[in-house]
């Protein structure tokens, strides 16, 4: 039997669960290698970027624990991919690789996106930043304790966050409480803590019904983070954050939360793009007209056939489509026909502050929404089925 080489690339979310369920669908039928390429030694996640934000919690998962064995892992970041080669070349500590696949699944995700990196501030993008921020509030904090100028007091007890998506939400829920709670430990006014939450739509979250924005917003209002609905954020500069309607806000940090795109590096690699700079795939993941390729996760434009709906770019997608990636994998192995995309049921959940969440699921007749202790423990549950946490 010959041994087909598979190769990850991105350790992910969408990465690691494609390993498991081709292990699980490829590996039963065909004697398999499985490498999985990642520039760092764990896994990322990146869900849970608002938790360093707030405390000392982890959220880097050494490869061992989720792939005890079976899995070869290269540390190392892809630099191209030849199609009529089949080869991947990395960078690794030691300069360039090159790797031979029989099939390689693209699982790179997403970056950040910013108008303009200039415009101040510091993004939520990476565990680095998500610690820095811990560390500047915590510091404008005790200096907020000795400062003179109630002004200058003010601005060092704020923190402005720019995006109202499910990142922006969950943060500006997290400090409000934790700045709060830290302000009371070491002698400030809690009261006098402002956390901004710079919306530049309408309402919070209209991607789902009206109640469900309502209910995020009522719970943001009870930890005291001050919402400012169609807002455009212009930039943080010295200490100041300019609003398109004019306004300043004297922030003594501000935070883009501002949405994702399509990890940047796929547009030197010579695979068909998307406008926006997704991967093109059909119905059935596989890259168009690069035999072997397929893209899953953030970084991919999937499609649902029969609707044209296209899957967002959120952890749950993500992992969904992985999980159908094995089998669509065996099915091609075997020439046999491939299951395709399908549109998974509309579900979000929010963290929204310690032990508290919100989650709403979209049946085809009526919405479920399960708050409070009982909404974060499911939200709890989803963050570690996402990053093969047991
Ligand atoms: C702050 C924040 C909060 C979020 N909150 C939510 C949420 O609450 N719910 C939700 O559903 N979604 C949320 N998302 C979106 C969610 O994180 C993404 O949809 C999800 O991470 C997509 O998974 P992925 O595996 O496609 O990509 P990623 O998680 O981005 O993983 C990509 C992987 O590829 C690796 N990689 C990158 N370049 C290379 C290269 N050249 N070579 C090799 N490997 C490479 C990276 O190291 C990484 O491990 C949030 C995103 C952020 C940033």
């Amino acid at each position: 039997m010959n041994k087909i080489t598979c190769v990850v690339i991105g350790g992910g979310y969408a990465g690691i669960h494609a390993i498991k369920s081709i292990q699980k669908n490829v590996g039963r039928k065909k004697s398999l290698r499985i490498i999985l390429i990642d520039p760092n030694p764990y896994h990322i996640r990146k869900v849970l970027l608002f938790k360093p934000v707030v405390g000392k919690e982890g959220i880097k998962i050494p490869w061992k624990r989720i792939f005890p064995s079976g899995v070869e892992i290269i540390q190392g970041s892809v630099t191209s991919i030849n199609k009529e080669e089949k080869t991947i070349i990395f960078q690794n500590g030691k300069g360039e690789e090159k790797l031979i696949f029989n099939t390689v699944v693209i699982a790179v995700g997403s970056s950040f996106h910013r108008d303009n990196s200039n415009n101040g501030g510091i993004t939520l993008s990476s565990p680095d930043n998500a610690e820095y921020i811990y560390k500047k509030w915590n510091e404008n904090l005790k200096h907020a304790l000795n400062a003179t100028s109630p002004d200058e007091k003010e601005k060092l007890m704020t923190v402005t966050i720019i995006g109202a998506g499910i990142s922006g939400i969950e943060t500006s829920a997290a400090l409000a409480e934790q700045m709060k709670n830290t302000a009371e430990d070491i002698g400030l006014n809690p009261k006098k803590i402002n956390v901004f939450l710079i919306n530049s739509k309408k309402s919070l979250f209209m991607e789902g019904p009206t109640k469900l924005g309502e209910k995020l917003e009522d719970r943001l209002f009870q930890l005291g983070v001050k919402v400012l609905h169609d807002t455009r954020a212009k930039q943080e500069i010295d200490g100041i954050v300019e609003l398109d309607c004019g306004q300043q806000i004297p922030s003594g940090l501000c935070i883009w939360t501002t949405g994702l795109v399509p990890n940047p590096i796929l547009s030197t690699w010579n695979i068909p793009l998307t406008t926006d700079g997704r991967i093109f795939v059909d119905n059935s993941y596989r890259v168009v007209e690069m035999e072997g390729m397929y893209s899953i996760g953030d970084c991919a434009r999937i499609v649902d056939p029969r609707t044209g709906k296209e899957d967002q770019m959120t952890c749950k997608e993500a992992t969904i489509q992985a999980r159908r990636l094995g089998r669509i994998m065996k099915a091609d192995i075997l020439y046999k026909r491939t299951p395709v995309h399908k549109t998974p049921l509309t579900t979000y959940c929010f963290g929204l502050g310690e032990k508290q969440g919100l989650v709403w699921v979209n049946l085809p007749k009526v919405n479920i929404y399960l708050s409070g202790k009982i909404g974060y423990w499911i939200r709890k549950i989803t963050w570690d089925i996402a990053s093969l946490v047991k």
